[in-house]
């Protein structure tokens, strides 16, 4: 196989229900690009409403047995589904790169790789039998909470799929999926990996369509369970209504504009260059983001130094250069968006430190060019919105409860960071801060640890034991 060089044509025809390729209701198809050259690479269905009944139909069907298999086997279907999602590593990384346009390297470290992890996972925790409580006379169980229908973003096509699949797979759910129709050709890679596991039918579907079409149909259908939806707040928020028509229930994870706070003994060169590298990860199309750098006001100065000459490393290029570290935004409408954020913060008066509309970039494709602004007003326009594009801005704080009220004023509260030398100052801060994940000093990303936003950054948390007890219901049993 040829690493360096993009996929060929990649056309998929069919849906995945029932444990079988099959014919969608229609002939429409979505076009897929490459958003480093803004050509066609491939198509696959438009899935409509009848797709929808079918595959809900089909997860309806096998929810009965799935529910009812015991455990280890159930971790044992989804250790077979790691070995053949495994085997196809390369493939995916290098699917990402071309659908999405994260630089290979990345894509097969986080694209590929982070979903092995989070699937290798939930196999154990599926081994593990539900944990039972005697609460005085009461027996407490858990149980599968049923169909769930997952809708999923482009920006890690294939890590949110697996965070939503593998452990409602491991609760005993069964999952009709609607993955982005900007990237939905990683999510037919898992497919093939379905089939190659010998899943039982039905209890995994894949629809793939576009929202307004195919995701409203199965946020709004009546035999759906549990809506488990990762995108937008706009989104969340409709998905949320047509959801609560009928009482059931969701799980968000949508957006955020997380801060990264840096006191005045913090070792600012560290703090600085993996702050950037965290706000341009994925070309800052990443939810999690720390697009908010607040900096102490006396290391202030150095700072900004230190954050030009770390974003000078991040040059715009072809992502199957192994020298690019920046890929293009994922399509002409999100650099559009991109860019009209960049307008305004010139128009508000932020302080242009890197990039910029003038900076360079390749001739073809949608790309930005890593962004800085300093002096940045915690009330503007480009410190309250999430841009997801790769856009810092730089906010300079007096104390410690400036830095705080500075990182809480923000309607979201998905992620965030503190950089010190004490590390006690720095878990007091991570404490005050009104968000569901704070990373100390850079400490490592936890694939078993709770993900999940305070806010309108979401409801319901993801991975590990907690993500899986979202796709469960409790009962009580007297006795
Ligand atoms: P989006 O909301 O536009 O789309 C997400 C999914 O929802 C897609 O599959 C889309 O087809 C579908 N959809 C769109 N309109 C719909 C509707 N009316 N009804 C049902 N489904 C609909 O988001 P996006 O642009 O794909 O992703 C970017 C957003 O996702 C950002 O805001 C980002 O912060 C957020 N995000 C959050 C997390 C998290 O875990 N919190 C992770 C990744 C991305």
């Amino acid at each position: 196989m040829d690493l360096a060089a993009p996929p060929a044509l990649l056309t998929r025809r069919h849906l995945h229900v029932a444990g079988a390729w099959v014919d969608p209701s229609s002939g429409d198809t979505i076009p897929v690009e490459n958003p480093a050259t803004g050509k066609t690479v491939g198509e696959v269905p438009a899935g409509a409403p009848a797709d929808v009944d079918r595959a809900v139909a089909a997860a309806r069907a096998a929810f009965p047995g799935w529910a009812a298999t015991a455990p280890a086997d159930r971790a044992a279907h989804l250790d077979r589904l790691y070995t053949a999602l495994a085997a196809r590593a390369d493939e995916i990384a290098r699917t990402v790169a071309t659908e999405l346009g994260t630089p290979l390297k990345l894509a097969t470290r986080v694209q590929a790789g982070l979903p092995l992890i989070v699937l290798r996972g939930m196999v154990e925790l599926a081994a593990r039998p539900t944990a039972e409580q005697v609460v005085g006379n009461s027996l407490v169980v858990r149980e599968p909470v049923g169909v769930v229908g997952a809708i999923t973003p482009w920006n890690y096509p294939l890590h949110q799929v697996v965070a939503k699949v593998a452990p409602a797979l491991a609760a005993g759910c069964t999952v009709v999926l609607k993955p982005s129709e900007l990237t939905p050709l990683t999510a037919y890679l898992l497919f093939d990996a379905v089939t190659e596991a010998g899943l039982p039918p039905g209890v995994v579907n894949l629809v793939p369509g576009t929202g307004p079409v195919v995701g409203e149909a199965l946020a709004a259908h009546p035999d759906v369970d549990l809506v488990s939806f990762t995108g937008s707040t706009a989104t969340g928020r409709r998905i949320a209504h047509l959801a609560a028509d009928r009482i059931a229930r969701v799980a968000l994870e949508l957006g955020g504009k997380s801060a990264n706070v840096i006191l005045a003994d913090a070792d600012l060169p560290t703090a600085v260059k993996v702050g950037v590298g965290n706000a341009l990860l994925n070309s800052g199309q990443t939810c999690t983001a720390w697009t908010r750098m607040l900096v102490h006001r006396d290391r202030y100065a150095e700072a900004l130094d230190l954050v030009a000459a770390a974003v000078a490393g991040y040059r715009p290029g072809d992502p199957f250069d192994p020298a690019t570290r920046l890929g293009p935004l994922v399509s002409a409408a999100q650099a559009q968006r991109v860019r009209d954020h960049v307008d305004r913060a010139l128009a508000d008066g932020a302080r242009l430190v890197a990039g910029g509309p003038d900076a360079p970039l390749p001739p073809h494709g949608h790309f930005v060019a890593p962004t800085v602004f300093a002096d940045v007003h915690p009330d503007s326009a480009l410190a309250q919105e999430e841009v997801f594009g790769p856009v810092l801005a730089v906010i300079p704080f007096a104390d410690t409860d400036e830095a705080v009220a500075i990182a809480n004023n923000s309607r979201y509260g998905l992620a965030g960071a503190v950089w010190s030398a004490d590390s006690d100052a720095a878990l007091a801060v991570a404490r005050r801060m009104r968000t569901g994940q704070v990373d100390i000093n850079g400490g490592a990303f936890n694939p078993l640890a709770p993900f999940g936003g305070y806010k309108q950054s979401g409801l319901g948390r993801e991975l590990g034991g907690y993500g899986l007890e979202e796709f469960t219901e409790l009962k009580a049993i007297q006795r």
